[in-house]
């Protein structure tokens, strides 16, 4: 069947036990902060990271120090905001530069925005100019970038800015798929039908039902327009609900236990891991 493997709570010292086997981390999920709220972050395996949200801050200096790619879906703060702190933390604990990835309108945003040394300084031209600490790499919608023999796939989603998820799949060809942040949009769920198996969908939530207008505004899903875009997907995965804002959890799992009564679903949060056997 295929299905994530296994569940396991708070594994951040868990060990890759099998080779093959693929591990997801959730560091950060939440569409807010507070206690025991990390904002959107997913460890893959100990070495890609997917965002760099809040979730970041609870990895050890030795667990940051091995991640060598960071993958990101679009430029808002609550997906970088722990950018600057992960290569300001490793600075003098690697040797090669961490890989950051993203479309070109969000790698412009960082080095615009954040790493221009006045909110902070530009890792990628410290300790020198032809050696930084961090590399940008800009990717566009369909590239597949292959690590270590798990491949990474950028499919285009439509959020208030340039936003992009990400399909990643194991060396045994299973699939974990992040939508990132995005609103009712074709191109994800043509990207998946293209699959020919699919496991478990990171998918967000953002807003419940009775707040479709302002989900709509800011390029959220809400259960019910999360339901009606779903129709358009052959696959029936294990659906990890995610970004859930702080205080409107409960009217979001109700909504979605109603509007999704098919569907295996779990609202994640970080802590949770899964395994791709
Ligand atoms: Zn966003
Ligand atoms: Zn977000």
């Amino acid at each position: 069947m295929n299905r994530c493997q296994v569940w396991i709570k708070n594994t951040q010292n868990q060990q890759k036990k099998d080779n093959k086997a693929m591990w997801i981390s959730i560091l950060g999920c939440s569409g807010g902060i507070g206690p025991g709220n990390r904002t959107t972050s997913i460890l893959i395996d100990d070495d890609i990271l997917l965002d760099a949200g809040s979730g970041v801050g609870d990895l050890q200096l030795q667990q940051m120090s091995r991640i060598r790619h960071v993958f990101i879906s679009h430029s808002h703060l609550d997906h970088i905001a722990f950018l600057p702190f992960l290569v300001d933390s490793i600075f003098s604990q690697i040797k090669q530069p961490i890989q950051v990835y993203g479309l070109p309108e969000t790698i412009k945003a960082l080095r615009d925005h954040i790493f221009n040394w006045v909110i902070w300084p530009d890792f990628s031209e410290l300790p020198t100019k032809d050696n930084g600490v961090m590399s940008f790499n800009e990717v566009s919608a369909g590239d597949v970038i292959t690590i270590d023999q798990r491949s990474i796939t950028v499919v285009p989603v439509e959020h208030i800015v340039p936003g992009i998820g990400f399909i990643v799949t194991s060396e045994n060809s299973k699939h974990f798929a992040f939508s990132g942040d995005t609103a009712t949009n074709d191109s994800l769920w043509h990207a998946l039908n293209q699959l020919d198996n699919l496991e478990a969908l990171m998918i967000e939530a953002g807003y419940p039902n009775s707040m479709e207008k302002l989900g709509t505004l800011a390029k959220h899903y809400t259960p019910r327009s999360l339901a009606k875009d779903l129709k358009k997907l052959k696959h029936k995965p294990h659906l990890l609900i995610s970004h859930i804002k702080p205080g409107l959890e409960i009217q979001i799992s109700e909504d979605l236990h109603q509007e999704l009564k098919d569907y295996q679903l779990t609202c994640i949060k970080s802590g949770d891991s899964l395994q791709f056997d």
